[in-house]
């Protein structure tokens, strides 16, 4: 998270001081938000080239302001069955589903029927196996560390359930813990189960109220429809990353040069122009099914982004307005706190993490209006995620409501005893990092 600002003068329409971050490429006004909303290749996340992230960044926004005027007219509204994202993610899975058919078939054929040479043979199956590589599922893996079970923490469990009855949603198969500053729910394993993970730093820096929200948002995708996160749509949604995996990641054309120029400093010429041949198909496969995904995915992103702020709706029920907008700042901030407890560890144990983030939090609190601000340049249509200030002015623009689910202080000191292992690892893990530098 960018924090080092300049001013580089004053805003043309109110005369305040602009804002420059350092890693930023364009100022803006943090008064009036004059250029705020503006594409700055240097905050918003890389799609390739500028100008599919220049799209995508200025779809995002035109998608956020159409949604907050769609919800604000109508917050309870339900979604109504089965998205159109979704279909047409399901017509994607159903079209890569057959070519994995029709691969396989062919293949029986070479193999049984086909009367040709076998080197013939061989070479007609190369397609036909990178098709299948393709479109084969990946289901992801259920984590098998960091799994809370109902024995080891029924208080934790409880409040899962009832935020879920609340909320109006299905209680998810596994509760997993694991140390990012971050929760999440997933479909994983190739039974597809639902699982949420809580990350304990995060879990801690949250006050209590906001614990409840975030459980609300995370169990609030398991019924809200979000088209990327329904178990039919799983080829769809992955064959694009395999894509890019199998051909090595990010940066196609950096390495596919880098392998030229080691080849040109060892071999003459064939050599050379074969492997340029090689790498720049390989960047060329890459660099095609990271934009195949994306223009899949950017169908089907206005469904997921009304989930997303759908699930914060939940959370606003659930939770109440004001736990919500904690648990947003706690966000914000979290990147900050995290590095406030790693100065702090060596001093503190354990136990004392949670009061120390929240000291830290209310400290930390000058940064919250540009972090929010900057929030908006750094997402895009393809996040997971609208950005932090325009989840918060949804919730905002709409009537302050208390949550329909308090938890006594019994309850909670009861729910972090249970989770006492889980604050001394992450504690460790600061200590750790701490080693390495
Ligand atoms: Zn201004
Ligand atoms: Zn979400």
């Amino acid at each position: 998270m960018p924090t080092k600002t300049t001013m580089p003068g004053k805003c043309q329409a109110c005369a305040h001081d602009l804002v420059l971050l350092e890693t930023g490429a364009l100022s803006w006004c943090p008064a009036c938000r004059w250029n705020l909303d503006v594409y700055d290749p240097a905050l918003a996340p890389w799609r390739g080239t500028k100008l599919i992230g220049r799209w995508g960044f200025r779809r995002g926004l035109e998608l956020d302001r159409a949604m907050h005027e769609d919800l604000l007219a109508g917050p309870e509204a339900r979604p109504a069955g089965t998205s159109s994202g979704e279909v047409w993610l399901l017509a994607v899975s159903v079209a890569l589903a057959l070519l994995g058919v029709a691969a396989v078939g062919y293949l029986v054929w070479l193999v049984v029927a086909s009367e040709l040479p076998l080197g013939v043979r061989l070479a007609l199956a190369i397609p036909a196996v990178l098709v299948l590589l393709l479109v084969k599922p990946s289901f992801g893996r259920v984590p098998k560390y960091g799994v809370l079970t109902e024995r080891e923490a029924p208080q934790l469990h409880r409040l899962v359930r009832e935020v879920a009855e609340m909320a109006g949603t299905p209680v998810p198969d596994v509760i997993c813990a694991d140390l990012s500053l971050n929760a999440g729910v997933a479909r994983l394993g190739w039974r597809q189960r639902s699982v949420l993970v809580i990350g304990i730093p995060l879990w801690v820096m949250l006050p209590r109220p906001a614990r409840v929200s975030l459980l609300a948002h995370e169990l609030g995708h398991l019924a809200n429809g979000d088209p990327l996160r329904v178990r039919r749509t799983l080829l769809a949604r992955t064959f694009g990353s395999r894509a890019v995996t199998a051909t090595g990641g990010r940066n196609p054309w950096r390495r596919a040069i880098r392998a030229t120029d080691s080849l040109a400093e060892q071999g003459g010429g064939a050599v050379v122009l074969l492997g340029m041949i090689v790498h720049g198909i390989v960047a060329l496969a890459n660099v095609a099914g990271a934009t195949a995904q994306l223009l899949v995915d950017s169908v089907a992103m206005p469904d997921s982004r009304r989930a997303e702020y759908r699930a914060d709706l939940v959370a606003r029920r659930v939770a109440g307005s004001v736990p919500f907008l904690r648990s947003s700042e706690t966000v914000l901030l979290a990147g900050r706190i995290w590095q406030d407890l790693w100065h702090l560890a060596p001093r503190i144990d354990g136990e004392q993490m949670e009061a120390m983030a929240t000291e830290a939090r209310q400290r930390l609190s000058v940064h919250l209006p540009l972090a929010r601000q900057l929030s908006r340049r750094t997402t895009d249509l393809w996040s997971t995620h609208p950005g932090e200030d325009q989840r918060m002015r949804l919730i905002e623009a709409l009537p302050d409501v208390d949550g329909a689910l308090s938890v006594d202080d019994t309850r909670w000191a009861a729910l972090d005893a249970e989770l006492a292992p889980w604050r001394r690892t992450a504690h460790n893990a600061l200590l750790g990092t701490r080693d390495r530098f």
